[in-house]
């Protein structure tokens, strides 16, 4: 097909429009959901939108839509990404995909015109947690319906506030959520930033998205027997330090073992008493254990349970473990993957396929519609920071697939 033309100096120029809303620490940018930053955002967006002559609406919780309405009947095809930010976060994580989605229909239409079906960009209205941390990809999820009633009243921020009187406060009806809901989505397309170092280190400016990891939190206490450093011997010990010790290293070299994308975290311990001269008694610790394969995350699971009790049991040790967050992985639409693979050889821009090992909207968007997405090179991997980039090319390279996937889906 055609090259998509996408004009390098229009994509800087409206990432810096934008990060300068909100501009924090030099390359930084804090826009948390319904602060006067994240209201700006959201105007520029659709100020940007209607210039390039799509039709703007607003939802219920203030995600923005800009369509470009297709010439047949039938359900749309969207593609955007969250406008809130990390405290602070940097110009690119979730912006870039909000604005991708813009500048690509803007391309398609100046180069094919109205397309069969219709096409949409939207501005999420929130995904970081980070002025609600249990709000919880709050626009996403009035999209899907997952929002109940009395939620808005329940969900607080860092100084008490209810999501619903942060609403009421830029003009939003938190009564009005259930309208958010769309059930006339064919197909989700979400451009984001990689936010690690897999595609640097290939030496490649964008890939397909095949999976978003699936993930499981355990919280474990292990329990053994508190006594004198210096009195007890060690054979008569029940130490929970040397089991955890055990444990802790041994869940890390099996994640290691299986290979990538395997990843297991030990980032939380807590020891009791905590003395430097007591054997203690209890260690909480957790552990955070993700996979995009299904299979292979249970095998994972399995595992880590395994050497948890055997460690246990031959210490003389309690063990117990809550599961916290217990996510499934989310699987791409295998089609939308290959299209956009295609997508991307069409324009002569090499990738690859990975999974993501963060969360994303899409997973919130899959229970509604396919999905698929891009990823764009970052910089040494950085993100939630600042200091995170990706260069014009990237990005550029990025849109252009993105465009010419929803054109072979729209047109
Ligand atoms: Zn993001």
């Amino acid at each position: 097909m055609t090259d998509i033309v996408i004009d390098p100096a229009l994509v800087e120029a409206m990432i810096m429009q934008m990060g300068a809303i909100g501009a924090h620490s030099g390359t930084g940018v804090w826009r948390t959901v319904y602060s006067p930053e994240w209201v700006a955002a959201n105007d520029l967006f659709a100020r940007l939108s209607e210039e390039a002559g799509l039709t703007v609406s607003r939802d219920a919780v203030g995600n923005v839509w800009s369509k470009l309405a297709g010439s047949e009947a039938g359900k749309s095809i969207v593609s955007g990404s969250h406008i809130d930010t990390q405290c602070p976060g940097g110009r690119y994580d979730g912006t870039l995909g909000a604005l991708s989605a813009l500048i690509a229909l803007q391309a398609l239409k100046a180069q094919f015109g109205q397309p069969k079906s219709t096409l949409e960009a939207v501005s999420l209205c929130e995904e970081e947690g980070s002025r609600f941390p249990t709000a919880n990809f709050w626009g996403s999820r009035a999209i899907t319906g997952d929002i109940l009633q009395g939620d808005a009243d329940n969900t607080f921020d860092f100084d008490g506030v209810t999501i619903a009187d942060a609403m009421r406060q830029i003009g939003l009806d938190p009564g009005q959520i259930g309208t958010a809901q769309r059930d006339d989505i064919d197909s989700f397309v979400e451009l984001h930033i990689e936010q690690g170092p897999i595609l640097e280190h290939a030496d490649l400016p964008v890939a397909v998205v095949s999976a978003i990891t699936g993930l499981r939190h355990y919280r474990v206490t292990l329990s053994g027997e508190q006594n004198h450093a210096g009195a007890f011997p060690m054979d008569l010990r029940r130490d929970p330090m040397a089991g955890f010790l055990e444990i802790g290293s041994g869940v890390i070299n099996t994640a290691h073992r299986l290979g990538r994308p395997a990843v297991t975290t030990i980032g939380r311990v807590e020891v009791y008493p905590n003395g430097a001269a007591i054997v203690p008694r209890d260690i909480h610790f957790t552990i955070d254990v993700r996979h995009p394969d299904p299979g292979k995350g249970q095998e994972l699971y399995q595992l880590h349970e395994q050497l948890m009790l055997e460690v246990a049991n031959r210490r003389g040790l309690t063990i117990n473990w809550e599961i916290g967050i217990d996510k499934a992985p989310c699987l791409s639409d295998p089609v939308l993957v290959d299209i956009f693979r295609g997508a991307a050889a069409d324009q002569a821009i090499p990738t690859m396929t990975m999974a993501s090992g963060a969360g994303h909207d899409t997973q919130q968007m899959a229970r509604i519609a396919k999905t698929v997405m891009i990823f764009v090179r970052s910089e040494k991997g950085r993100s939630h920071t600042p200091e995170e980039f990706s260069t014009i090319g990237d990005i550029v390279a990025g849109i252009q697939v993105l465009a010419a996937g929803l054109h072979k889906l729209a047109y």
